[in-house]
């Protein structure tokens, strides 16, 4: 059987090319990293949990007409996505302080914000994602005027969705990073939701017990990352129900 290419490897995902022109297979990997790299581990079962889950959030914002680049899915740990030039910007919406908000300016992890608060980081792993202003990424052009307009926009609906799913499940949205892609029709240029949306790139609270179901289980050391992942998924109906208990998580 021919070998597929390998167009890139990055921590958590791979990226073969895809079937057809302008569409790319994008596998799921069980490495989970954190702190740039400098923490990580195998976590058995963590790319099939991710590749459903992100497979729900997408399809979920499609059927609101929020653009992505999920196309469908094809085995436990693959999905078939399309391709999309990735902007250079780490696209961060807050509901409550946590993380690195937290730490920069003081103020309490859980702490509600007076309202969504959108940052940005130039994707540049040796540089450690810096954030950075609207100023940068004009000034540096990775990114135009109506560009940064979409994005906020894109940005929003999705924390808005979002939020409402996770409220339904009893998990609180406290924040999120998400990945914007251009893709081309025509003369035209278009913006979609690129990447994946897990438990890896959000932070997900049970509203009642406080407790972390995101790779914080992972960056703090708070037990297994893939009981968490499940149990979102749970609570979602993304695993079939014959392992609503224990999940089978097989290749
Ligand atoms: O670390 P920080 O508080 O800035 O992270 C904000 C949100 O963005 C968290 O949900 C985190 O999981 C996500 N994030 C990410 N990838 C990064 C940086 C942050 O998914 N490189």
């Amino acid at each position: 059987m021919a070998r597929r290419k390998k167009i890139y490897e990055g921590k958590a995902k791979i990226l073969y090319e895809g079937p057809e022109p302008g569409t790319i297979v994008q596998y799921f990997k069980d490495d989970a990293t954190a702190f740039n790299a400098e923490k990580k581990d195998v976590i058995d079962g963590k790319g099939v949990l991710n590749n459903r889950l992100s497979e729900f959030f997408m399809n979920g914002l499609t059927q609101i007409g929020v653009p992505t680049h999920f196309i469908r899915r094809l085995n436990m740990r693959e999905q078939l996505v399309r391709s999309c030039e990735i902007v250079p910007l780490e696209v961060i919406v807050r509901n409550y302080a946590a993380g690195s908000m937290s730490k920069r300016l003081g103020i309490a992890e859980g702490t509600q914000l007076p309202r969504p608060i959108v940052e940005y980081c130039y994707k540049d792993d040796a540089l450690g994602d810096p954030l950075v202003t609207e100023e940068h990424i004009a000034a540096f052009g990775w990114a135009s005027q109506q560009d940064m307009d979409d994005i906020l926009s894109l940005a929003l609906r999705v924390n808005d969705f979002m939020s409402g799913v996770m409220l339904a499940v009893g998990i609180r949205l406290v924040d999120f990073k998400i990945e914007i892609g251009r893709v081309y029709e025509g003369d035209f240029q278009r913006l979609i939701i690129a990447d994946e949306i897990s438990p890896d790139s959000c932070r997900l609270w049970d509203i009642e017990t406080g407790q972390k179901l995101d790779k914080d289980v992972f960056r703090r050391d708070l037990g297994s990352l893939t009981d968490a992942y499940s149990e979102v998924a749970r609570r979602l109906g993304v695993l079939p129900k014959s392992n609503v208990s224990k999940p089978t998580l097989i290749n």
